[in-house]
C-alpha cells in the first residue's frame, strides 16, 4: 500500500498465475504448456529474422500475420485482430466490447482472469452456476422473451473443467442474444472441441479468440488473436491504437506466421497430446478418480476419498507440480496439465505410491 497509488490500484485483486518455479527436473503439469517444443520451421524464422531490421518498429497493422490467420482460417483481413498473448486480446475486449450496462455474464467456474479484468475495467458482471456436472447450460444464457442479456463470456472448453461445449450449442447461445457480444475464449480448442469460428460469417456479434500459447507451442512468444465481424474488430482496434500502436514485436508476428504455416506439425503434436490425455484418463481412473470429460490438453480430477490439497503437496514433494484452486466448489480437484507419455507415467507411478 502506498498513498502514491491512484484510487483503483488499491482496490485491485490480480490475477495469479501458476507458479513458474526456477528449479531443474521438476515434472512441470500446472500451466497447460504444451510439452512439445514449437515447430522447427518457427525456430528457423525467428533465428532468420534476428538481424539489423529489429531497429525499427514492426508493421503497426501485423498485416502479414493477420493475412496469415485470415488465409488458414477462410476469414478476411478486416476480420483478425492480433495482440501481445490472449489475455492481452481479452483485456481490450473487455475494454472495447464488454463493459455495457447489463452485466457481462460468465460461468461461476471458468478462467480466474475474468473478474481480474472487470475489476481493473470496472465492468459489472455476474457469474452463472455450471450444472452440477460442471457443465454449462446453454438455457441459463438465452434471456428470457422479450429481455435483452448483457455481454457473455466463457472458454470453450471450459477451464479448469475441460468440458466442451459443441457448435450447435455455442450457436444458440449467439442466435438467442442477438443485441449482446458473446466472446467464445478458444484457448484450448485444437485439443478436441469445435471451433465457434465458422459462425462468423452468420452472426455479427460474435467474437471467438484462440491463443498460440497451447496448441502451438509457443507460451513463451505471447500471440493470441480474435476472429470476429469487421466492425467488433474495429472496436478492438480503436482500443489497441489507444493504448498500444505496437503490442506484436517482430519476431513474435514472424514466428506465429510459420506456426500457423506449419500445419503437419500442429496436427502431429496435438493428435499426440489427445492420445497421452486419454492414456492418463484411463490410469487415472483405474486409481478410482473422478475424471470430468476433456476436449482440452489438462484434465480436472478427483479423489473419492484423498483430500486434493493434500495430493498436491505430496506430489511436489516428488517433484511433480499440479495446480489446485481454493474455490470452494472445486476445492478438492486438481488440474493436471498433459506432459510427454514419460512425465505421465511418472505422475501415474507418483499417484500410486501416494495411494497405496
Ligand atoms: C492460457 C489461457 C489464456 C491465455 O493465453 P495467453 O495467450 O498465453 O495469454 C486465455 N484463456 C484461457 C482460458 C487460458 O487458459
Amino acid at each position: 500500500m502506498s498513498r502514491y497509488w491512484s484510487p483503483v490500484v488499491a482496490g485491485l485483486s490480480p490475477y495469479v498465475p501458476g507458479e513458474q518455479p526456477k528449479m531443474a527436473n521438476l515434472v512441470k503439469l500446472n500451466t497447460n504448456e504444451n510439452p512439445f517444443g514449437p515447430s522447427p520451421k518457427v525456430l528457423a524464422a525467428l533465428r532468420d529474422a534476428c538481424d539489423d531490421a529489429l531497429r525499427l518498429y514492426p508493421d503497426p497493422g501485423s498485416d502479414r500475420l493477420r493475412q496469415t490467420i485470415a488465409r488458414h482460417f477462410g476469414v478476411s483481413l478486416p476480420q483478425v485482430f492480433v495482440g501481445n498473448g490472449s489475455d492481452e486480446v481479452l483485456a481490450i475486449a473487455f475494454q472495447a466490447l464488454l463493459n455495457h450496462d447489463a452485466p457481462l455474464r460468465f460461468p461461476d467456474i471458468t478462467y480466474s482472469f475474468y473478474p481480474v479484468y472487470c475489476g481493473l475495467y470496472g465492468v459489472r458482471y455476474e457469474t452463472v452456476p455450471l450444472t452440477s456436472d460442471f457443465r454449462i447450460d446453454v438455457e441459463d444464457y438465452l434471456p428470457a422473451a422479450g429481455t435483452a442479456g448483457g455481454p457473455i463470456l466463457f472458454p470453450n472448453p471450459n477451464a479448469p473443467t475441460g468440458r466442451a461445449l459443441s457448435r450447435a450449442e455455442i450457436e444458440r447461445i449467439v442466435a438467442g442474444n442477438p443485441d449482446a457480444v458473446v466472446v467464445i475464449d478458444e484457448a484450448y480448442v485444437d485439443f478436441g472441441a469445435e471451433s465457434a469460428v465458422p459462425l462468423v460469417a452468420r452472426y455479427d456479434n460474435l467474437l471467438v479468440i484462440q491463443t498460440l500459447s497451447k496448441s502451438r507451442s509457443l507460451a513463451g512468444l505471447r500471440l493470441g488473436f480474435a476472429i470476429g465481424s469487421t466492425a467488433l474488430i474495429e472496436g478492438l482496434e480503436r482500443v489497441k491504437n489507444s493504448f498500444n500502436s505496437y503490442p506484436v514485436d517482430r519476431l513474435a508476428a514472424i514466428g506465429a506466421a510459420a506456426a500457423i504455416e506449419d500445419t503437419a506439425y500442429f496436427e502431429f503434436t496435438r493428435s499426440a497430446v489427445m492420445q497421452t490425455r486419454d492414456a492418463l484418463t484411463a490410469a487415472l481412473r483405474e486409481m478410482r478418480f473422478e475424471v470430468l470429460p476433456s476436449a482440452a490438453n489438462f484434465v480436472f480430477v478427483r479423489h473419492p476419498a484423498r483430500d486434493a490439497a493434500a495430493l498436491a503437496a505430496a506430489l511436489r514433494e516428488r517433484g511433480i507440480i499440479v495446480r489446485h484452486f481454493s474455490h470452494p466448489r472445486i476445492a478438492q480437484f486438481l488440474r493436471i496439465s498433459i506432459g510427454t507419455a514419460a512425465e505421465c507415467d511418472t505422475l501415474v507411478h507418483a499417484l500410486r505410491t501416494i495411494l497405496a
